[in-house]
């Protein structure tokens, strides 16, 4: 097996990166993953940078649903709603079937929702099951809506408060496994194409012919000449360029153990008293944990590079999941809380754009091309635009978008996925690349793969196996790279804590360079 050269592997710092390319993408979130992916498959030359590590900003903070736009119908947004469906679609069915799944989801109807407002919802769900449709989204990958009797309802969410309760509605969405993976996936295949990726590499200034760039490992500064720029630094854009402000609104979630709603066989919406189509989802996760979120908050001054949830914040959602559940939730059944920020663009007069609906591709006039917005669900449609965008603008000779029947890497139909006599965490994880993750990390420790296999502490189910992988194809750099983004053991920080020897142990064990400057 020959080594990757730099330039097919995912590399910290800038040593050795060329000075000269066509495209260089800024920032390493889904956005900038995704413009490196399209960009290198055009034919192009690219490094791709992020001033931290992939996965550092928003991307790691969301909901990890795959959208299908139902939300943006019911506002009348037909296209934005069709945009989602058709990305959805290739997400699950092509791009990425191994990181994704069908997540159920049920709105119970309790005794506080009147029938006609259950008539309305349910309208709403066959509506969202058109969208799939003319997306063309099988029906084996996300089935049809139904309603569900009340003993229906319990048996999928049997944590439930039975009082009332008169049935449920049931659809499908999708779900990523992980956010962060879903970037360090696409960064990983736009490498094994050819793109230069570089974490600990800030871009200082940038115009549309060449960007200095710090390597945030080293501290030096250096120049590199370029075609054209593609600014996808996310909420932190508007630094690279005058003529873009954004500002932020920010959306909590809570981790809670599985125990704490037992049983969950489906995503829940819960209503929030008072208030007429607003809920808080419960979203049960693989990994044993469940989610809560979200909250929607404007937040003022510098954007902080890690928000941080509010106790208010946490009060609101443990209240509202408290009036729909059986057992109400206190503040120490709380083991985790992340948030991530919006883009509002700011549009003068006090007046903002919402971005999260649908993305912005704008030209400044030095020639930086800047794609804000979107949502994960649509990171491969962004990207589109922004490269066909760059390529426009700055001249360029490169082949049509391929992304749309380019599976990344690992993917593989759910049949053959399901046939994989891997451990079933590094097929939802890795998927086909599953026995690579095992050969390579066995390759660079030479430990045998039921001590790579077992967890590495109890209760904890992450491997030293996909540790190790993470220093060795995933460009990891330090402890926090594999616990916070390769691995996200770093949402309860007492796993975390439990955690921390064996990322080390990794660490050292695949010989990564020891961190030094100022990172
Ligand atoms: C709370 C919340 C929940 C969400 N849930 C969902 C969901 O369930 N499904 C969905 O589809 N979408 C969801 N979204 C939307 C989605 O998460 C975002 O649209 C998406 O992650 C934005 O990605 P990005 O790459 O544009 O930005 P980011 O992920 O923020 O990436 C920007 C990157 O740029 C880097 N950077 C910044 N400045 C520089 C510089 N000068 N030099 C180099 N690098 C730099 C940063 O370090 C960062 O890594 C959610 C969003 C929020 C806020």
């Amino acid at each position: 097996m020959t080594a990757p050269q730099p330039g097919q592997r995912i590399i910290p710092g800038l040593a050795d990166a060329p000075d000269e390319v066509d495209v260089v993408v800024v920032g390493l979130g889904v956005t900038g993953a995704g413009v490196a992916l399209d960009a290198v498959t055009r034919g192009l030359r690219v490094l791709a940078v992020d001033a931290h590590d992939l996965a550092f900003g928003t991307s790691r903070w969301s909901s990890k649903m795959v959208h299908g736009g139902l939300r943006y119908l019911a506002r009348g947004q037909v296209g934005v709603a069709m945009e989602s469906a058709v990305e959805r679609g290739i997400l699950m069915e092509v791009t990425a079937p191994h990181l994704t799944r069908p997540m159920p989801m049920v709105v119970p109807l309790a005794s506080d929702v009147s029938p006609l407002q259950a008539a309305v919802t349910r309208a709403g769900l066959r509506a969202g099951d058109l969208l799939r449709r003319g997306a063309r989204t099988r029906s084996e990958t996300l089935p049809r809506p139904r309603r569900l009797t009340a003993t229906e309802t319990l048996r999928l969410v049997p944590a439930l408060r039975p009082a009332g309760l008169r049935g449920g509605l049931l659809s499908w969405d999708g779900q990523l496994e992980d956010d962060a993976r879903l970037v360090t996936t696409i960064a990983r295949t736009a490498a094994s194409h050819g793109a230069h990726v570089r974490t600990r590499a800030r871009v200082l200034e940038a115009d549309g012919t060449q960007v200095r760039l710090r390597d945030e490992l080293t501290g030096e500064v250096r120049v590199v000449r370029t075609r054209t720029v593609v600014n996808a630094a996310g909420v932190w854009a508007g630094d690279l360029v005058d003529d873009v402000t954004l500002r932020p609104s920010r959306g909590t979630h809570l981790v809670l153990r599985a125990e704490t709603l037992p049983g969950l066989g489906a995503s829940v919406f819960a209503p929030v008293p008072g208030a007429t189509n607003r809920f808080v989802l419960v979203l049960p996760q693989p990994d044993g944990t469940v989610y809560v979120g979200l909250t929607d908050e404007p937040v003022d001054g510098p954007v902080p590079d890690v928000p941080e949830p509010t106790e208010p914040e946490i009060g609101f959602l443990l209240d509202v999941v408290s009036a729909a559940f059986a057992r109400p939730l206190h503040r120490d059944d709380v083991v985790g809380a992340f948030a991530g920020l919006r883009p509002l663009l700011d549009a003068g007069d006090g007046a903002t754009a919402d971005l999260s609906r649908r993305h912005a591709v704008l030209t400044s006039p030095n020639g930086v091309v800047t794609v804000v917005g979107g949502k994960l669900t649509t990171y491969r449609r962004m990207a589109q635009d922004a490269v066909d965008a760059a390529v426009a603008h700055a001249g360029l000779v490169a082949g049509p978008c391929r992304t749309h029947r380019l599976p990344l890497l690992g993917a593989a139909s759910r049949a053959e996925l399901a046939a994989l006599e891997q451990p079933e965490r590094l097929v939802r994880r890795y998927g086909a690349d599953a026995g690579l993750v095992v050969a390579s990390a066995a390759a660079a420790t030479g430990l045998a793969p039921a001590e790579l296999l077992a967890p590495v502490a109890a209760g904890v189910p992450v491997t030293l196996a996909e540790l190790v992988f993470g220093v060795t194809h995933e460009g990891a750099a330090d402890a926090d790279d594999l616990l916070d983004r390769r691995t996200r053991v770093g949402l309860v920080p007492t796993d975390r804590e439990l955690a921390l020897p064996a990322a080390e142990r990794a660490l050292q064990l695949a010989g990564a360079p020891r961190r030094s400057g100022l990172a």
